[in-house]
């Protein structure tokens, strides 16, 4: 069975608040639910980061489910310039437990979050054009786990 997984990068538009990502959530969780989509999206330092990982969905092939999805948010006005930055098969999920969750930076501990991006990245800012996609899944990753940590 094939599974993908897509990452990419955008910039939020400039007055992003909290009432949008609060809507982004709503209509991501509920979306991808139905379409068997699972990831992270992560938001800071006005950028966004996000990683969807692809399961079947009726006569839609795998990569079809993705790639429609990830074509949908890049209409998006509330955000622009998408950066993709992989789009691969894959194994297994590693977010398979959520149709999407949303980590805000700014709602986790400041120091650990910089210290992350830092240990992933040449900079204390968010600024995944400059990362790998190893060092954007792995940064993801460990956010993920703070997450969890901080609920
Ligand atoms: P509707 O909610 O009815 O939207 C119809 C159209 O209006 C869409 O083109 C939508 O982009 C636009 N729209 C809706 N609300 C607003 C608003 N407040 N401001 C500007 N335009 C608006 N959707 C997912 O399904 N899964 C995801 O994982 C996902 N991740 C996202 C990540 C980011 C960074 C952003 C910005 C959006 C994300 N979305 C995601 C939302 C996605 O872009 C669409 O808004 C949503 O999928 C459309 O849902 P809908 O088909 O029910 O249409």
């Amino acid at each position: 069975m094939s599974l993908y997984r897509l990452i990419y990068s955008s910039y939020a538009k400039s007055d992003m608040g909290y009432h949008d990502l609060k809507d982004i959530m709503e209509k991501s969780e509920n979306n991808n639910r139905s379409e068997g989509v699972t990831g992270l999206l992560c938001y800071g330092d006005s950028i966004f980061l996000q990683i969807l990982e692809g399961d079947s969905c009726g006569a839609l092939r795998y990569r079809t489910v993705i790639s429609k999805t990830y074509h949908r948010i890049a209409l998006d006005t509330r955000h622009h310039t998408p950066e993709l930055i992989e789009f691969i098969p894959i194994e297994s999920r590693l977010f398979g437990v959520w149709s999407m969750k949303a980590v805000n930076i700014s709602d986790l501990n400041s120091q650990q979050v910089r210290n992350l991006i830092l240990k992933y990245s040449a900079s204390t800012t968010l600024q995944p054009h400059t990362m790998t996609s190893q060092q954007c899944l792995n940064l993801m990753q460990a956010l993920a786990i703070l997450f969890e940590k901080a609920i």
